[in-house]
């Protein structure tokens, strides 16, 4: 056999390893084929962050990885194939750039410059592949080309982008049904679920931190007669403009919930009876004073109390509608206090 010949038939023997090794792993994503064409001795290799085999094992994992999430073919095209012989004919590096197209996820999938150095020996007669690098280069990618790293990072960033604006709207939506579950929809305010739910928390928390609070119940005077005489709809303005001058009266942390048709409860946490008394006449005095759209002048009467050692929930509101019940029986227009 001439040098050239036999320079030829080892040539020829190295190629067919490579594409034996290139047809098992892309065509056949065939591990078992994969793993036969490795050598003992073989170096480790990378692809990408977080995929790196630093020695065989950690390759094994990477090739397992690879062909059990990604089991469908990859036909590949051989471009600007390379081969050097190393070590007189018993080593051969093969580089090649390769086209490789494929299927994930019912998406047409194509790579065009996949860089690929393969380094494989014989010995006693076999070949076996001991050394590996494939690379992206990303400079040369073309428009229609997926580079996949860029497309899970976009895929990714549109991924977030939705569960954040799903978590908005949620968010949202949230905000939108606490605020209907707790509001009168007729004048904005609390609602009596409401309202009745922050006069418990008031009396518990007068009951841990040894500290008053104390009601305003309020009831429009003779409201009936605004319903007979102008009609509901007009009833019902009159009720919206009641509570809008009710809200002028409250400090911060005061709250006002309707309580019930025509009537409204104020909450003041940390007054004393003798203050909420005060602030029960000036609203009363602030309502009958100013004259309201097409209805004129209306007054208010107003029960007041302040929560006693003992109280719950039924006593302070009796004692209070007690309160209001004397004051309507005092003439209405005014407000009684009962401690
Ligand atoms: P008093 O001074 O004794 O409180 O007399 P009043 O007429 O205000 O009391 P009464 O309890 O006899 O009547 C209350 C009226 O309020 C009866 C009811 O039809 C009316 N009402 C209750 N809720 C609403 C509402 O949402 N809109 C309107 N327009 N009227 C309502
Ligand atoms: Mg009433
Ligand atoms: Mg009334």
């Amino acid at each position: 056999m001439s040098e050239i010949s036999s320079y030829n038939a080892a040539q020829t023997e190295a190629l067919n390893f490579f594409h034996r090794y290139l047809d098992v792993l892309f065509e056949q994503r065939d591990l078992e084929g994969v793993l036969s064409l490795l050598d003992e001795a073989m170096t480790g290799f990378g692809t990408g962050a977080g995929e790196v085999g630093q020695n065989r094992e950690q390759s094994i994992a990477l090739y397992r990885h690879d062909i059990t999430h990604a089991p469908n073919p990859i036909y590949y095209q051989i471009n600007q194939q390379q081969l050097v012989s190393l070590v007189d004919h018993q080593a051969y590096q093969f580089s090649a750039v390769l086209r490789l197209e494929t299927e994930i996820l019912a998406q047409q999938l194509v790579f065009n410059h996949l860089r690929i150095t393969l380094i494989g020996v014989k010995k006693n007669g076999q070949w076996s592949l001991v050394h590996l690098h494939a690379s992206f280069p990303t400079s040369e990618h073309c428009d229609d080309e997926p580079y996949p790293v860029k497309e899970l990072e976009e895929r990714n960033a549109w991924l977030e982008k939705r569960v954040k604006e799903k978590t908005h709207a949620l968010e949202d939506a949230l905000v939108q049904l606490k605020k209907v579950a707790e509001t009168d929809k007729l004048t904005g305010l609390y609602n009596r679920h409401y309202t009745d739910r922050l006069l418990a928390f008031c009396i518990e928390q007068a009951e841990g931190f040894a500290q008053t609070f104390s009601v305003l119940l309020i009831d429009v005077d003779l409201f009936k007669r605004v319903n007979d005489q102008y009609g509901h709809l007009i009833g019902d303005k009159l009720l919206m403009q009641v509570s809008e001058r009710l809200q002028m009266h409250l400090r911060k942390d005061d709250s006002i919930g309707r309580w019930g048709g025509e009537e409204f409860l104020i909450i003041c946490p940390q007054l004393n009876a003798q203050d909420a008394s005060l602030l029960a006449e000036r609203i009363c005095c602030q309502i009958a004073s100013k004259p309201f759209d097409r209805v004129g002048q209306q007054t208010l009467s107003i029960g007041v109390t302040s929560y006693r050692v003992g109280d719950d929930f039924d006593h302070l509101i009796s004692r209070a509608d007690s309160a209001l019940y004397q004051a309507k029986k005092q003439g209405r227009n005014c407000a009684v206090t009962q401690v």
